[in-house]
């Protein structure tokens, strides 16, 4: 009667560790938290796995999908398509799952405006400067790639308004903790269609 599943969608500033955070929320409830997984038009990366890093469609399927309207959300970055379908969501909330969809600031926009229950969190990382660092050291990007990202900071943190929560990646446990935290607190928020007072009256 109390309990509703929730829609989280957590956004943040490239190499501010969103990845690393979601997988830890899984890993430690497996049973509660399920990652959502994405749709994408790009070419598989060195290292990555079909059907587990992404759902890798090609841009025809996917521009097929936008078409008739399976995603819940999409946007097109560095000149990829990136989506998340409707069918994966609705499977996850199948399973009594909290839903996380790591995704970037765009398509949580989308969802704000799909779903006021959603929970937008934004990672951000402790310094500009641990930001730069942090990039150098995945060793993902070149140097040009990793300039190309810290410029774009200053227009992606314009979005930040519109998120509910704010979370700093200074430590790992800190920041997954403040997000089991969030968690809590959404779930005993009042809400009205799912704190049913008449089945709570009739059941005494
Ligand atoms: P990458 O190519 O590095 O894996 O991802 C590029 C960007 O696409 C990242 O910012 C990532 O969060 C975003 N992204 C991944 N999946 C989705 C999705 O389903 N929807 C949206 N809007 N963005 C996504």
């Amino acid at each position: 009667m109390y309990d509703r599943n929730l829609l989280l969608v957590i956004s943040g500033l490239s190499g501010a560790g969103k990845g690393t955070i979601c997988k830890a929320l899984v890993e430690k409830h497996p049973e509660n938290i399920q990652c959502s997984l994405s749709a994408t038009s790009r070419d598989v990366r060195p290292g990555e796995i079909a059907d587990k890093t992404y759902y890798y469609i090609g841009k025809d399927k996917f521009i097929s999908k936008i078409e008739n309207d399976k995603f819940l959300e999409y946007a097109e970055v560095y000149g990829n398509y990136y989506g998340t379908l409707k069918e994966e969501v609705q499977r996850l909330f199948s399973l009594k799952a909290d839903v996380i969809l790591e995704i970037e600031m765009q398509g949580a926009l989308q969802i704000r405006k799909r779903s006021q229950d959603a929970v937008l969190i934004f990672i951000m990382p402790p310094s500009f400067k641990e930001l730069r660092e942090r990039l150098l050291r995945r060793k993902r990007d070149c140097e040009e790639d990793i300039q190309n990202r810290l410029d774009k900071v200053t227009s992606e943190l314009k979005y930040i308004k519109d998120y509910d929560y704010i979370v700093v990646n200074d430590e790992l446990e800190d920041a997954v903790a403040k997000i089991e935290a969030i968690i809590v607190a959404e779930k005993c928020k009042m809400d009205e269609k799912t704190f049913d007072i008449e089945k709570f009256i009739k059941d005494i």
